[in-house]
């Protein structure tokens, strides 16, 4: 059996805590695919300090070299594709269709990241003396944590780590106890492709103890996030005094407003693939479908015959489209929501419990659920589930439907269904969401394209795309005065 360990200062370290996890596959709990060494205190914080001591070279290593690097870790990455995507639906529990679909954008983020190595450019500006002139350099900040969940356990801490390298910063990556072999290959890929020792260090551990450790170090400048709204904020809270810069993804309740008019087949293919398509487990993840009272059962007729048609099973299984909820932990969330949204009064209309049958009941199955009859007061309309659990609210028109769409704490993406160009534009205007969609799912992003959300979805900077460096630097402004002589008059 696999034995994970913390990586620092270019060494794979057996860690003195004695403390182990095991990794366990969700779909089939039997499948104990191997032991995590938990990391101490001093360990991380040791992950941090060669983060330190490696940083003022890597600085000074020019960002089109570093881009080199990041580059050939794409390559690599690509080579080990069908590796990296048996390791994700063995941990996570995504169909394999799935985690090849994850790689194939955390590939072309990193590539994405390594361009624009050659592209760290600023602005040249004309003063407003004569013979003066000034201009911008962007600069790392120094040690970067990169703290990520275990949904997408490849690409988000790509869309991290790359960024952060080519911008110059070293880092501490700390990923989720659930996906340490994920989480070891991306490491061994990124060192491999040529990190000086130090430059990305890896921490196994709780994120109460080692996370903590890492965000409390003074050595850490900047954490980007990715977890839930509460782990988010908490952490925010607690760095704000020494001034550490966040980003934070967190948590989402994304709405699909279905109007009249709309192509009702399209509607409905794309809310479901958005509901159920990675188990719900997506931080896009469709959750509520805000739906025009007058075709409300026809819509929810639709989307309940599409929930009974997914085949849930192990994802690396032929002819699956839905794997597990991750862990036991996540699956109960998920069974005591749909308790929750029957004792509220929802119409519980398909699923609402364990599947079971064909040896599902080794693993963390939940039925595709549709609530049909769901207000927007309801626990299961307001808080995220990250399930297969969908929320259907009916309303009487597009005003209302802008509302109960806004009415949210959360706002990461939404989508539309309609064919009249004026809604889609009142929609793009009204909607309080970092992304939209129209006509198509609430899920799905390119990687050259900006990603985040508003509200408690988001905090500080876009992650990817024209954005991907712009929390991973500081801007430094120059004054450039080639006059030579004492300047008259006075800058403000
Ligand atoms: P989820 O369990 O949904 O992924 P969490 O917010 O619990 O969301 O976890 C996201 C990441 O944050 C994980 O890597 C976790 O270990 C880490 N984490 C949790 N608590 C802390 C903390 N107090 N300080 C730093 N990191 C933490």
């Amino acid at each position: 059996m696999t034995t994970y360990k913390s990586y620092v200062n270019g060494k794979w370290i057996d860690s003195a805590s004695g403390m182990t996890a095991e990794n366990i596959n969700p779909a089939n709990t039997r499948d104990v695919i191997g032991t995590i060494q938990m990391a101490t205190r001093e360990e991380a914080r040791s992950a941090v300090e060669a983060a330190y001591a490696a940083f003022r070279d890597w600085k000074r290593t020019p960002a089109p070299a570093r881009g080199k690097i990041v580059a050939k870790a794409a390559k690599l990455m690509e080579e080990r594709k069908e590796e990296l995507a048996a390791a994700i639906t063995r941990e996570e529990g995504k169909t394999l269709s799935e985690a090849r679909g994850e790689l194939t954008r955390a590939i072309n983020v990193v590539e994405f990241c390594a361009g624009e190595s050659r592209r760290m450019v600023g602005e040249t500006i004309p003063s407003e003396l004569p013979a003066n002139f000034a201009y911008t350099i962007k600069e790392p900040h120094g040690v970067v944590a990169c703290i990520t969940p275990w949904n997408f356990p490849v690409a988000i801490p790509a869309w991290k780590i790359a960024p952060a390298l080519v911008a110059g910063n070293t880092v501490v990556f700390k990923p989720a106890t659930l996906t340490p072999a994920t989480a070891v290959l991306l490491t061994e890929i990124f060192n491999d492709a040529g990190l000086p020792p130090g430059v990305l260090n890896l921490v196994l551990g709780s994120g109460r103890e080692t996370g903590d450790e890492i965000v409390s170090h003074p050595a850490v400048k900047a954490i980007s996030f990715t977890g839930s709204t509460e782990t988010g904020l908490k952490l925010y809270a607690q760095v704000a005094p020494r001034g550490v810069k966040v980003q934070a993804e967190m948590g989402g309740k994304n709405p699909v407003v279905v109007l009249e008019d709309c192509d009702m087949a399209l509607a409905v293919e794309s809310t479901a693939q958005g509901a159920f398509g990675s188990t719900g487990q997506r931080c896009t993840a469709t959750s509520r479908a805000i739906v025009i009272d007058k075709v409300a059962d026809d819509f929810v007729q639709k989307i309940v015959d599409r929930a009974k048609s997914f085949r849930l099973g192990a994802g690396d299984e032929s002819g699956i489209d839905i794997g597990p909820s991750v862990d036991e932990g996540q699956f109960n969330t998920v069974l005591k929501y749909i308790d929750i949204g029957r004792e509220d009064g929802a119409e519980l209309m398909c699923g609402g419990k364990r599947a079971s049958g064909d040896g599902l009941e080794n693993g963390f199955f939940v039925e595709p659920t549709v609530f049909d009859k769901v207000t927007p007061d309801m626990r299961i309309a307001r808080e995220e589930i990250f399930g297969p659990v969908l929320s259907v609210l009916r309303v009487k028109d597009f005003d209302e439907a802008m509302a109960v769409a806004n009415d949210s704490d959360f706002g990461l993406s939404s989508s539309v269904f309609t064919n009249d160009t004026n809604l889609v534009y009142r929609f793009v205007d009204e909607i309080e969401t970092g992304m939209t969609h129209i006509n198509s799912p609430t899920t799905g992003g390119e990687a050259h394209i900006p990603f985040g959300g508003v509200k408690h979805t988001g905090l500080g900077a876009r992650e990817q795309g024209s954005t991907s460096l712009d929390f991973y630097t500081e801007l430094k402004v120059v004054y450039v005065d080639y006059t030579g002589r004492k300047r008259e008059g006075n800058l403000y």
